[in-house]
């Protein structure tokens, strides 16, 4: 892993995410090395050409004192979009929980989404946001499918625990079901072992990039050869996810649970 320091012009950012206001990504690169990530395409934007999506990392330096919480009232901020706030390296340099320090006392709406049990370490900070909703992302809960593709991220099962634990402690959480991944993903388990700590679920499609298809396609291979044929068709027939969204609406419905689907054909990705 190349770790790097970056200076940063801004911390809080203005996003293009539907009903994100601001977003917050307190890292440039990711950790996590997610085969089917979308932000992959940082590495234009960032100065990392020639580098592995997954191998850098660059903390962002910022003087934390510049943020100004009450400038965000009734806003929506994200904490992450391109990366994930709890990355393992966040225990190191702690910039996530420098930025919730600064942000205490605003009136926004806080929007947590990590793939990590690290989450459980700022719950103290948590408590003390009016506003506050903390996610995981996950789209299986097999712990060694996890491993493979999403090499650094906690385990599902650990996961969920911290999910738990945040619940527990008295703040709202929710379950982003994300991406799912066709005949592999079981939404239903997920929701069944989450439905009593999670207030909402919502759900993102596996979007197939020119980036990310042999990735996912050699994983399909190696793990799930019976369903090759089935993503290809996918990728090129788009009514699979018209019928899924049809069985995640009903099941939702019929077990009166608060959704989500941000089903899209190319569009953003929030973490
Ligand atoms: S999908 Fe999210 S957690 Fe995974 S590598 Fe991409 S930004 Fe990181």
């Amino acid at each position: 892993m190349k770790i790097d320091f970056r200076e940063a012009k801004s911390i809080i950012t203005r996003s293009n995410i539907p009903s994100i206001d601001y977003v917050i990504n307190p890292y440039i690169g990711c950790q996590h090395g997610c085969i089917y990530c979308y932000a992959e395409f940082m590495i234009r934007f960032t100065n990392h050409k020639g580098d592995k999506w997954g191998q850098f990392l660059d903390i962002k330096t910022f003087d934390f004192d510049k943020i100004k919480p009450e400038r965000y009232k009734g806003k929506r901020i994200l904490l992450s979009s391109v990366t994930d706030p709890y990355l393992p390296l966040e225990r190191k340099y702690q910039n996530t929980r420098k930025i919730l320090e600064k942000l205490v006392g605003t009136q926004a709406e806080i929007s947590i989404l990590t793939k990590s049990k690290l989450v459980v370490r700022d719950i103290d900070l948590f408590k003390k946001f009016e506003n506050i909703d903390v996610g995981i992302s996950i789209n299986t809960l097999n712990d060694d499918f996890a491993r493979i593709i999403e090499r650094s991220a906690s385990k599902p099962s650990e996961r969920l625990e911290a999910i738990k634990k945040v619940s527990e402690a008295g703040i709202q959480t929710y379950v982003f079901i994300s991406p799912f991944f066709p005949e592999i993903t079981d939404f239903k388990a997920i929701i069944e072992e989450a439905v009593d700590y999670s207030h909402e679920f919502s759900f993102e499609n596996l979007n197939f990039r020119p980036h990310n298809v042999p990735r996912i396609m050699k994983i399909i291979k190696e793990y799930y050869p019976g369903l090759l044929l089935k993503y290809k068709e996918i990728q090129k027939d788009k009514s699979y996810w018209d019928i899924l969204e049809d069985e995640i609406r009903n099941h939702c419905e019929n077990k009166k649970i608060k959704y989500e689907i941000e089903f899209h054909h190319g569009g953003f990705s929030k973490s």
